[in-house]
């Protein structure tokens, strides 16, 4: 059966899930979210009136997520996953004769759901060092006026953050709306979030995934302006948030300070194994979020990537994407973790790890 003649072409998104010691490859949160959590989550689950549709504008999920963030629930849309968020966004804003710009190497997924929408795709670059070449983005909007520009801060693979300035400079210049992404917000040192009002054509994206050690219940949201909100309301499918996800998100929200918690020890493991890291033959990219891409200097990434495999580590192997030729990302995992991929990472490039 011929699927669509634009979906032909189309490769899926792939990220092997291979049974190891130290899995490192995902971006997950290393550790459960609090015991309490899970607690309070089945005691609610039982009393669930299974034989009713939930609520179909999750209210008090967007009602807790918009008081965590000082705005109001009318900016608030959630969904399952920040993927839905964002498939929900292009699905309302991008489609067949419109075009979307992504500035790479970044998140693989934004540009692959605009194409699922039948939307183009206009690929800029980043600079060098990676970091956002601001007239660039000037060449791709003046040449392809995007409905949809993304940008991802702390960005995935690279760990980079964006600017303030530059946000700022990007918001002046689009034609459309600004996505941000900031599915590793949490670990960076500022957000867009605190320039979303109703004025203002962006959009932030956050989850539950990373910082809330939850991406076994797929749960996601942006905080736009209220238009906006209104009109992915009408898009998504009703009752797309089930009962048992409205009451997991809900219930997290009370547990900010052990999220936070969670999110110290991630950033100073972080800056930890980049210290490690930088005192062996390797690159390593600055990163804001809970993971650091590096590339091995003596070695082929592949190589040093199955070096660990063999040692029960996995990471993400990023020597296959387009100019991130030998390079890996690992996440930042428990300090047992990190000293096994330390370990191993030296062991692989035959050097020693420093304290
Ligand atoms: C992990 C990730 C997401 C996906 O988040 P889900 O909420 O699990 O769908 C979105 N954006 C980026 C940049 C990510 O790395």
């Amino acid at each position: 059966m011929p699927v669509r003649d634009d979906l032909r072409a189309l490769e899926g998104y792939h990220s092997p899930q291979v049974t190891v010691d130290v899995r490192l490859n995902t971006n997950e949160s290393p550790v459960p979210p609090p015991a309490a959590w899970r607690d309070a989550f089945a005691a609610e689950l039982s009393r669930v009136q299974w034989h009713r549709y939930p609520d179909r504008a999750a209210t008090q999920l967007r009602e807790g997520i918009a008081a965590m963030h000082g705005v109001r629930p009318d900016q608030v849309f959630a969904a399952n996953g920040s993927n839905e968020v964002l498939q929900t966004l292009l699905l309302t804003y991008a489609g067949p004769g419109r075009t979307v710009a992504t500035f790479e190497p970044t998140y693989q997924l934004h540009g692959h759901i605009a194409r699922l929408t039948g939307a183009s795709v206009a690929e800029g670059e980043r600079a060098a060092d990676f970091s956002l070449d601001l007239d660039e983005v000037r060449r791709v909007i003046a040449q392809s006026s995007p409905i949809i520009t993304f940008l991802c801060s702390p960005n995935n693979p690279t760990g980079l953050v964006e600017s303030e300035a530059d946000i700022r400079a990007v918001l002046q210049q689009v034609p459309g709306l600004l996505v941000v992404d900031e599915a590793y917000g949490q670990f960076a040192p500022w957000s867009a979030l605190g320039l979303v009002d109703d004025d203002t054509p962006l959009v932030v994206t956050r989850t539950f995934s990373k910082t809330w050690s939850m991406a076994g219940s797929r749960l996601g949201y942006l905080v736009g302006p209220s238009w906006l909100v209104a009109e992915l309301d009408k898009v998504v499918l009703p009752y797309h948030l089930d009962a048992a996800k409205q009451i997991a998100g809900r219930l997290a929200l009370t547990f900010v300070d052990e999220m936070e918690e969670r999110v110290h020890l991630i950033v100073s493991e972080r800056e930890r194994l980049a210290a490690a890291m930088a005192a062996m033959p390797v690159h390593v990219f600055p990163s804001g979020a809970n993971f650091i891409l590096f590339r091995p200097q003596t070695m082929a990434g592949r190589a040093v990537w199955q070096a660990l495999l063999d040692r029960s580590v996995l990471i993400r192997d990023c020597s296959g994407w387009a100019r991130l030729d030998d390079c890996l990302r690992v996440t930042v995992g428990t300090p047992e973790e990190n000293d096994l991929f330390l370990a191993a990472l030296a062991a692989a490039l035959g050097t020693e790890v420093r304290p």
